[in-house]
């Protein structure tokens, strides 16, 4: 059986005589690869080829495209361990939440296989006699996709599948910190028989790369997942040739306990929710809004419980979190607390963080967290946590709702009226109702605000990738 640094070696492209970039453990500082950093040329040489495909693949069936989906699938299945592998490698989550990612990478691709032979037409009733009315959904062409680093497996697939089911070919650029995993990806869809021109990725800088992808009149969509600002700036780059637009951006989600909520159930939630991939989520809870009755035994049970969040290399099982991305992030981490501490937090408990080398950054517990801080202000991304008392539901809503942002959000509560009064005022592409972990295949994620437009997986998601063409037959 290969291993997974052998198979690395088929995997990673020649460099031939471009620059270079090294792809580094953010665990160990090591160094995994050498990766060419794709120039412009080489980017336009990609839209040519994919363009090219684009003619063929968009005329196979939908059946024979789900066929070849499908095998995609059966490949992950195949090399799980070893794609879960170079994911802690290259991201340094934890082994457990890499397999999992897996999974959740290749529940995007057996769901759009499903779906892209669903992706009927309507027939319309004509208020004309003469008229006969209909649609037909057709493939936007040749779409570019751009992804982070914080789930590297899972944003390629959940635009990748989509987009090749619905007969579109793609040019993806992923994240400088995690080319590896996309680049593994597309390996096993090129071994399962999905042609290799359907499918490109570069490598390198988003500068050079960037520009072709938002400004080539032959891509005709860009699906973006990562920051607000980026995210931003790109649609600005892309209006010039009024690209379809998807994207997924930052979020700064609230997680409200009401006053009459299961305070043992609600902070066992946060906690799955709050640490996962070391807070590195864009819907992670990030703003905790706690009801003023429960925050003393919410405290006492976080600072019980803190203390057992080890940070550690992925690969060492004892580890419950990985080190963050890259020095920027875990600079990002210290001057937040500093702030925090400085607006008048103090560190109540933090959990265990290894010696040496490495991006790690303790899980911390803060009390006396204000609206003030960047911690309540920004995107965390990072293992910190603190608490805001508030004292009535539209307090909540208020608090919850003054962000630009609008991705996720999670609420506490027994109560079915209560629950409906929250979901009908707060301003959120997602709520979970006594559920922090709520990402689905099956289910449209995405945001409201500046998180976003657009949604992903479910049958909107393929919709991202599609046009609906409208025929008018004179009978
Ligand atoms: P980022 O800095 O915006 O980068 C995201 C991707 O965009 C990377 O591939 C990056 O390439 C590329 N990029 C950056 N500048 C670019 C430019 N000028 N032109 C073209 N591409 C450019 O975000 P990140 O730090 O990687 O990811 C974290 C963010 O993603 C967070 O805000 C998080 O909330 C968000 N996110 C959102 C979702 C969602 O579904 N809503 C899911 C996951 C993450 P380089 O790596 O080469 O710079």
């Amino acid at each position: 059986m290969m291993t997974m640094k052998d198979w690395l070696k088929q995997i990673i492209p020649p460099v031939g005589n471009r620059a270079t970039f090294d792809d580094v453990n953010p665990a160990t500082l090591e160094v995994i690869a050498t990766l060419p950093k794709h120039t412009a040329k080489d980017a336009e040489a990609a839209v040519v080829a994919a363009e090219r495909c684009f003619h063929t693949w968009s005329e196979t069936t939908a059946q024979q495209r789900a066929e070849l989906l499908n095998k995609w699938g059966d490949k992950l299945v195949e090399h799980k361990e070893k794609l879960a592998e170079i994911m802690v490698l290259e991201q340094g989550k934890p082994l457990a939440e890499a397999r999992a990612e897996v999974d959740y990478s290749l529940s995007f691709i057996r769901w759009f296989a499903a779906e892209g032979v669903r992706a009927e037409g309507r027939v319309i009733p004509s208020p004309k006699p003469e008229l006969r009315l209909m649609t037909r959904k057709m493939p936007l062409g040749v779409v570019a996709v751009i992804t982070p680093w914080n789930f590297p497996a899972a944003m390629i697939t959940r635009k990748m599948a989509p987009a090749l089911a619905a007969g579109c070919t793609v040019v993806a650029k992923p994240a400088e910190d995690t080319p590896l995993t996309a680049l593994a990806l597309v390996h096993l869809a090129k071994e399962a028989g999905i042609p290799a021109d359907a499918l490109h990725i570069l490598t390198g800088d988003a500068k050079e790369i960037g520009p072709v992808l938002t400004g080539h009149p032959h891509i005709r969509g860009l699906s973006f997942t990562g920051s607000t600002p980026t995210g931003k700036r790109l649609l600005v780059e892309c209006a010039a040739t009024v690209k379809k637009c998807g994207m997924e951006l930052g979020g700064n989600a609230p997680f409200i306990i009401c006053e009459d909520a299961d305070i043992d159930k609600a902070v066992s939630g946060l906690l799955a929710a709050r640490f996962r991939n070391a807070g590195q989520a864009c819907n992670a809870p990030n703003r905790i809004l706690v009801h003023e009755k429960h925050i003393k035994r919410a405290m006492e049970i976080l600072k019980e419980k803190v203390p057992g969040v080890r940070a550690g290399n992925g690969m060492d099982a004892a580890s419950n979190i990985g080190p963050l991305i890259n020095k920027p992030a875990r600079d990002k981490y210290l001057a937040m607390l500093d702030d925090a501490k400085a607006k008048g937090a103090s560190i109540v408990a933090s959990g265990g963080s290894p010696e040496g080398t490495g991006h790690f950054a303790p899980a911390v517990l803060l009390s006396h967290v204000s609206t003030e801080m960047r911690v309540w202000k920004e995107e965390i991304f990072a293992p910190i946590l603190g608490l805001v008392p508030f004292a009535t539901d539209e307090q909540a809503i208020d608090l919850a709702n003054a962000t630009e942002a609008g991705l996720a959000a999670y609420l506490y509560t027994p109560s079915i009226p209560r629950a409906w009064k929250f979901a009908e005022h707060l301003e959120t592409g997602m709520l979970g109702i006594n559920a922090s972990l709520i990402s689905q295949a099956c289910a449209p994620f995405g945001g409201v605000k500046c998180s976003g437009l657009g949604r992903e997986g479910s049958h909107e998601g393929l919709d991202e990738f599609m046009e609906t063409q409208y025929l008018a037959w004179g009978v």
